[in-house]
């Protein structure tokens, strides 16, 4: 069988670029059903995109080499094709979109946009073996235990990260791309819940609560959630793409409240109340009797001195706590680093040195913030790929 492109991937990145490069257009996957990791996405709802998507929001060892690709398919365009298909949005927060009813929505667009195409999609489908003879890619394929093999002018990889193996999450891409000679960058898990363990803060599974969480000079606000092992939640998670191990983040337990002064003002107020009662208006209880012990906060709001005042605000708005782990590949939503970008065209995200190789998706060292942007990134450089390999065909 011969095509003109050929893509390893059926999940957001991949699709997109078939619905732009077929006909003549062959996805193969190794799942049953395509787009898996966008069924579960947003808790099922799927947050494909967000309106404040900005190059400043990515990252990744060139902060640049995005940049284009987002410019010329942005947030905007995705919502135009979302609208088209009449699939009903909301805003959740922070400029998040997300399906009014289910992530299938998208998968059913995409497939929808690929067939229009005239692209192929073949599920239950693996590489055996690949081979490139200057240009054309000859691949083996076993297609649910039956051989083919495909000539293509182009190859695409759109086989994503490392995050949740269970999925079928592989490192073809990586593999590929570094037999063609392109350098990996390192990889880790991000998006991921930090651990600590001792699990110190079992006793606080549950309680979530609004903060400010830096690390390494980038801070967010959003909420925290206490977990059994560890710290997750949104800005927890944010954080972690840029925790490394060893790192201390620090947190702000009451990034809104001026805690000094509104002691001292207690002090003659409410003198009379409990220091744990005090602060129960403005954190949450149960996290107010976890310090306790710690701080330590007993007696009156009274006996509070200035310097005691000065102490619990500094240690509430500068908590420093030092992860041991994450809760790695199993459970992170995306992998930072892959495939270096330096020999990457950023416009085309062809490779400088394979003619016809193309690389897009979360396998490119391209990792976006927490609310939409990594789906930005696959549809964008998805796009851009497909749109290139029109141009040249
Ligand atoms: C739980 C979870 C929730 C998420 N929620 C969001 C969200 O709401 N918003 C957001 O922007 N991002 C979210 N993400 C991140 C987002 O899913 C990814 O960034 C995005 O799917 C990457 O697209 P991709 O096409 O590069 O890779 P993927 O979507 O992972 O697609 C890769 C495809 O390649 C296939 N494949 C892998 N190896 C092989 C192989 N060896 N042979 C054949 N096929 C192979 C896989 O089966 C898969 O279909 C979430 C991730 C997770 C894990």
């Amino acid at each position: 069988m011969q095509v003109n492109t050929l893509i390893l991937g059926a999940g957001a990145a991949g699709m997109m670029c078939a619905a732009q490069a077929g006909p003549s257009t062959l996805v193969i996957d190794h799942a049953k059903a395509p787009g898996e990791k966008i069924r579960i996405s947003g808790g099922g709802r799927c947050n494909f995109t967000n309106m404040h998507t900005d190059p400043a929001r990515f990252l990744g060892a060139n902060p640049h080499f995005h940049k284009s690709a987002l410019k010329r398919y942005t947030q905007w365009d995705f919502l135009d094709l979302v609208d088209r298909y009449k699939i009903a949005w909301h805003e959740k927060t922070l400029g998040q979109l997300f399906c009014d009813d289910k992530a299938t929505q998208i998968i059913e667009m995409l497939r929808a946009e690929l067939t229009k195409a005239g692209a192929e999609l073949w599920l239950k489908t693996s590489l055996v073996d690949l081979d490139h003879d200057g240009t054309h890619y000859k691949a083996s394929l076993d297609r649910d235990g039956t051989r083919h093999t495909v000539t293509a002018r182009n190859l695409v990889l759109a086989t994503g990260g490392k995050s949740i193996p269970k999925m079928g999450a592989t490192g073809l891409a990586y593999d590929i791309a570094k037999r063609f000679g392109h350098r990996l960058t390192e990889t880790r898990p991000a998006l991921v819940p930090l651990t600590f363990t001792d699990q110190r803060f079992a006793p606080l599974s549950g309680v979530a609560t609004p903060v400010v969480a830096q690390a390494n000079g980038t801070a967010f606000e959003e909420a925290m959630l206490f977990t059994h092992r560890g710290l997750s939640g949104p800005a927890v998670l944010q954080i972690s793409s840029y925790w490394t191990e060893g790192d201390p983040v620090t947190v702000n337990l009451l990034p809104h409240t001026d805690l000094a002064q509104t002691l001292k003002t207690a002090r003659t107020t409410h003198g009379k109340r409990n220091v744990t009662t005090a602060l129960g208006d403005v954190l949450p209880e149960r996290l107010v009797s976890f310090l306790a012990d710690d701080l330590p906060l007993d007696g009156n709001v009274a006996d509070l001195s200035d310097k005691r005042i000065d102490d619990i605000t500094t240690r509430l708005k500068h908590w420093s706590l030092t992860p041991s782990g994450s809760e790695g590949y199993r459970t992170a939503e995306v992998t930072l680093g892959g495939i270096s970008t330096d020999r990457i065209d950023s416009k085309t995200m062809m490779s400088r040195d394979v003619p016809g190789l193309y690389m897009i998706g979360e396998a490119v060292d391209v990792t976006g913030w927490l609310g939409g942007y990594n789906f930005q990134w696959a549809w964008s450089s998805g796009v851009a790929a497909g749109q290139a390999i029109v141009a040249s065909s």
